[in-house]
């Protein structure tokens, strides 16, 4: 075992450790505070909704910490285990080992792999956990529709597009990895562009919103900040769970605002109100923008890198490989990527929480911030979020600020 090798198995047992004892940590920190609602909820959440909460946060807990591990393991199957090279010489009874066709095979039975291994925890968690919680709206039936209707589209769209891949990397010689790049950028601006109108459909119904009042209001509002779209949509989010939200979506002209059916239900006209402000500050602060240029340099970087490493001498051997080639090459690394990424989730996650709190400023300048307080406490009751998260798990995992902090912000504008 070479130097490489010990490195990405240290990453990874570290990465599972850290994981494994931040999520015993949540589950515990929240167990410890399930008896009494937070001084600052008293008022908004019965005892109930926040043992609900915490039982919740609990019972969801063991899934993602046994996700984690079945992910380890995988990996260490396929590479270690000599998994990856199986499967490479299954194919190469078939087809031309590092042809075109046997990287496409390869990489589609990884994807097959890896979506059988995570079967077991999206049943457990949508049958099991949701549906105990009242969350899960979905139907035997219309769950197997859903995974018919996503491997269609996921063959489709996925196989010619490794197939080009593939073979703009065997053209392009030593810098293959500048080819890979332009085309996940390209696979990324074209989804976002798609999604809307394309593949949202196929999965849900989209009416225009019906309500007059709340129309104009929403109207009204993006008139204040600036802001033009090609539509105000409802989605029948409510065929497939209780969750609600409200998003945006697509790319310029292409711009359509979407509510959850549930979001709707839920909230009164000045929450939406509020709710939709926050959403449209992202857009004002040109998040998803700022992402992009952040993402962008450094997935090329992350290529860069892979370029030259699988150009060094006992990359293939040292993650159990006898094949190299570009397929090979590229499986491999995104089999090891996580394990080096996973330290960087703690800042990832801090960048995501500043733009939160951009957001909620925002829609306080623009809207209300009591509106949206009360719509983010009934938001956190009726999903059961918790509002006693582990602070240390917090800090790494959590995309938004918890709840505490967030509303006791809204609610003292000097701090904003
Ligand atoms: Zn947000």
């Amino acid at each position: 075992m070479n130097a490489f090798a010990v490195l990405f198995l240290c990453a990874l047992l570290l990465g599972l450790a850290t994981r494994l004892a931040l999520i015993r940590r949540q589950i515990r920190h929240v167990r410890a505070h399930r008896d009494a609602v937070p001084a600052a909820f008293a008022a908004t959440i019965p005892l109930a909704s926040h043992q609900r909460a915490a039982d919740y946060t609990a019972a969801r807990a063991p899934l993602a910490a046994g996700e984690a591990i079945a992910g380890a393991l995988f990996v260490l199957t396929l590479t270690f285990g000599g998994g990856l090279q199986a499967v490479h010489a299954v194919w190469g009874e078939v087809l031309p080992a590092g042809s075109v066709a046997h990287g496409v095979a390869l990489l589609a039975t990884l994807g097959v792999l890896g979506w059988a291994l995570d079967l077991p925890f999206v049943l457990a968690r949508t049958f099991g956990v949701e549906k105990k919680f009242g969350f899960n709206r979905i139907t035997p039936r219309l769950f197997i529709a859903d995974t018919v209707r996503e491997a269609a589209l996921a063959a489709a769209i996925g196989l010619p597009l490794l197939a080009v891949l593939l073979w703009s990397i065997g053209l392009a010689g030593e810098r293959w990895w500048l080819w890979a790049w332009a085309l996940w950028l390209g696979i990324n601006v074209l989804v976002m562009l798609i999604w809307p109108t394309f593949i949202a459909p196929l999965f849900n119904t989209f009416t225009p919103l019906a309500d007059a009042a709340l129309k104009a209001r929403v109207e009204a509002l993006l008139t204040r900040c600036g802001f033009r779209s090609s539509g105000l949509f409802v989605m029948d989010g409510s065929r497939r769970s209780a969750h609600g939200n409200a998003y945006f979506t697509g790319l310029g002209a292409a711009k359509r605002i979407v509510f959850f059916d549930t979001l709707l239900d839920k909230l009164d006209a000045d929450e939406i109100e509020a709710v939709l402000a926050h959403e449209l500050g992202h857009f004002h602060h040109r998040h998803l923008l700022r992402r992009l240029a952040v993402l962008a340099p450094a997935s090329l970087a992350v290529l860069a890198i892979l370029g030259w490493l699988a150009a060094q001498p006992g990359f293939f051997s040292a993650l159990g490989m006898q094949a190299q080639d570009g397929a090979s090459a590229l499986a491999l690394f995104f089999l090891i990527l996580p394990a080096f990424t996973f330290p960087l989730a703690p800042l990832l996650s801090h960048w995501s929480r500043t733009h939160e709190f951009q957001a909620d400023a925002y829609a306080a300048r623009q809207s209300s911030a009591t509106a949206l307080a009360s719509a983010l406490v009934k938001l956190y009751r009726d999903n059961a979020a918790t509002l006693t998260p582990d602070p240390l798990y917090s800090r790494f995992f959590d995309s938004h600020p918890p709840a505490a902090v967030r509303i006791g912000r809204l609610l003292t504008p000097h701090t904003r």
